[in-house]
């Protein structure tokens, strides 16, 4: 799904998460394992301020698990609760749950404290378009679908989903604006499929995926196009070898660039080349200096 973000838009999408985090006592912020950064809506602390907040690691399966260790400890000392999951597949979901009462067990003490009956823990999902919101809502529903009625008091027609004994969660997503004002974000969200349409030129994103393998990961690159190129060999001559291993040609033998560039991005966002992190803590310390 593609999103215009106007102003309009963004001040309505942030107005109605305002308005769900009034129901909760948690919130999950849902983020792509594979840029824990760059996946982040720029506003997101603003909009859910002190909120009990569990950070879910999404896609886990597709990142590069070293580097996910490092956002882990990251998102710890920020003092989030980070959990690692595949919603696709539905690995460590039961975490999910454990987290959420670890990070709201005060709030709960202290109405147990005041004589008030004990109740689910309610919950909702945040995040940007792509990272797996729905996909999350879908496989923690499948455990139990039991809806628990409609919300008062809103507007559009909120259900709780039950997720087990001690969880309830609004069945649909806050859905923010991604970050836009730096290209390289913007090549990583094209790069993972976080955006699709053509806010970033799709060459820029190829260019920027071919030389981040080239850098990283270079045999792995030779390998899987069955090409040999350098660390420093200039982006055109890789595209050049792909083209040619490939037989993406136009008529008269030139390299036909448009299926050259298709391809490495449909290969990167598809997990086809290897698991990679694009976003990398010490790219925060740099930021942190300047
Ligand atoms: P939403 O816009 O945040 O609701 O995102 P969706 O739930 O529509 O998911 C976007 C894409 O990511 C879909 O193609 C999902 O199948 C895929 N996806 C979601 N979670 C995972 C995951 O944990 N692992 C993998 N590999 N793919 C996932």
């Amino acid at each position: 799904m593609a999103i215009q973000w106007f102003p309009g838009h963004m001040a309505k999408a942030r107005r109605e998460v305002t308005e769900q985090l009034k129901l909760v006592d948690v919130v999950f912020e849902l983020v792509d394992a594979r840029i824990p950064y760059s996946s982040r809506n720029p506003m997101i602390d603003e909009v859910i301020k002190d909120k009990p907040r569990v950070v879910l690691l999404n896609k886990m399966d597709m990142a590069n698990l070293n580097e996910t260790k490092k956002w882990m400890s990251f998102f710890e000392t920020q003092g989030f609760y980070p959990v690692l999951i595949d919603s696709k597949n539905g690995k460590n979901l039961s975490q999910v749950t454990k987290a959420a009462e670890i990070v709201t067990r005060e709030k709960f003490e202290r109405m147990k404290q005041k004589g008030l009956r004990p109740r689910a823990i309610r919950a909702m999902i945040v995040g940007i378009p792509n990272v797996g919101k729905s996909t999350l809502i879908n496989r923690l529903a499948k455990k139990s679908i039991a809806k628990t009625g409609n919300m008062p008091g809103v507007t559009k027609k909120q259900q709780w989903i039950k997720v087990g004994k001690t969880l309830e969660l609004l069945d649909t997503p806050g859905i923010l604006w991604p970050k836009f004002e730096d290209q390289t974000v913007g090549k990583k969200l094209s790069l993972t499929g976080a955006i699709k349409d053509s806010i970033v030129h799709l060459d820029e994103v190829a260019i920027y995926g071919i030389e981040y393998l080239q850098l990283r990961d270079l045999t792995t690159l030779n390998k899987h196009y069955n090409i040999n190129v350098g660390q420093d060999t200039p982006y055109i001559e890789v595209f050049d070898a792909i083209g040619k291993s490939r037989g993406l040609k136009l008529k008269g033998n030139e390299i036909d660039y448009e299926s050259v560039v298709e391809l490495i991005i449909r290969d990167i966002r598809n997990e086809k080349i290897g698991k990679y992190t694009f976003d990398h803590i010490s790219m925060l310390e740099v930021s942190d200096e300047e």
